[in-house]
């Protein structure tokens, strides 16, 4: 197949690009660089089946393209908080992009949603079927909304113009290829951790993530696209749930050193809790994450030692 994937430079994108060319398919990598590093994808600029096209997705394109994944917006709270307008514009706009052209070429589309359309959960753990606890006017609101907004966009294309979405709730996803400077928790420690400095913990640390290895969830995203018995949404992620504090001492222990935990303020709207209800992707997919953090957090430790 052809196959567009937006984002395609940053993080996760890039590990789908080199999923999909490994299974022979042809892909076209739309992305503006602006978390995303061409460093990612350096490997397979050379490859016949790959094209890159630096493009931002708030301004129209065409391909043709048999499946798209829309994965282009930033994903790190500074980083979506340095241009709200633009975060949002990216969603909305980039979604209507993909969605428009996924209904010319009859293209199957996966929309990357996040965990954040739960905001501050009074459910727990998150299962689809819940509408979340979002504040709408607050620092995070660019980033929950433009993606709640993404999805009803989703679902509006399927039910008028029968397009063929699948809409996938991403929750924290980490590994190799995470910008060192995004500001994430898992990075910021692990760098923190290999230079020697102190580990910051945003507020007590008593809050709560779930971690998802990379490999896992890409494996997840090309079951979900291959399957027809549902567009979602669907929750993706390792249910393994830990508060920052645990993740700060088990980082400590992996890289080694002699880096302490110390506090800094809790940014507004921070989510107390995070845990993926995965029932539905077991049943339709039989997919299950089977790297657990400790073995994925010495595979990102490897990756960054020596580059930060
Ligand atoms: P990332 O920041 O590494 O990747 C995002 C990519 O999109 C970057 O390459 C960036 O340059 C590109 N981009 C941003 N705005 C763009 C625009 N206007 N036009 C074209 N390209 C643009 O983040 P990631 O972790 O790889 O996230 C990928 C997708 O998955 C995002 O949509 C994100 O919201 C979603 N997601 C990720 C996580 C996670 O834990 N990693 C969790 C939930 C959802
Ligand atoms: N966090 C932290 N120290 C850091 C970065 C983040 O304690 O250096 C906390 C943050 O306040 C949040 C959790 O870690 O409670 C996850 O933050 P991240 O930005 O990775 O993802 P999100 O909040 O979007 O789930």
């Amino acid at each position: 197949m052809r196959i567009l994937v937006t984002g395609g430079a940053g993080f996760l994108g890039s590990h789908l690009c080199d999923r999909l060319v490994r299974e022979g398919h042809e892909v076209v990598c739309v992305d503006n660089l602006f978390t995303g590093q061409k460093a990612n994808i350096a490997h397979l600029l050379a490859h016949p089946n790959f094209e890159f096209v630096r493009h931002d997705v708030i301004d129209p394109f065409k391909f043709e393209v048999d499946q798209i994944y829309n994965l282009a917006c930033p994903a790190s709270p500074p980083h979506y908080q340095y241009n709200p307008i633009k975060t949002i514009k990216t969603s909305v706009m980039g979604a209507i992009n993909c969605l428009g052209l996924a209904k010319r070429v009859r293209a199957r589309i996966l929309q990357a949603s996040t965990s954040e359309v739960y905001g501050d959960p009074t459910v727990h753990p998150q299962p689809e079927a819940y509408w979340g606890n979002v504040n709408p006017i607050g620092r995070r609101s660019c980033y929950d909304e433009g993606k709640r907004c993404a999805e009803t966009l989703c679902f509006d294309y399927h039910r008028e113009n029968k397009v063929d979405i699948r809409v996938v709730r991403i929750f924290n996803t980490y590994g190799p290829r995470m910008h060192p400077h995004d500001g994430r928790v898992v990075s910021n420690f692990i760098v923190q951790a290999l230079q020697g400095q102190d580990l910051t913990v945003y507020g007590d640390g008593q809050q709560t993530r779930s971690f998802c290895y990379v490999d896992d969830l890409i494996e997840g995203f090309v079951r979900f696209m291959a399957q027809t018995e549902t567009v979602g949404p669907m929750n993706l992620g390792n249910p393994g749930e830990f508060t920052m504090l645990e993740l700060a001492e088990l980082t400590i222990k992996l890289v080694g050193g002699r880096s302490k935990i110390v506090h800094r303020p809790l940014p507004s709207d921070d989510p107390k809790q995070r845990q993926p209800d995965i029932g539905l992707a077991r049943k339709v997919l039989g997919w299950e994450p089977r790297v657990p953090l400790e073995e994925g957090l010495g595979r990102t430790i490897a990756y960054f030692r020596g580059r930060v």
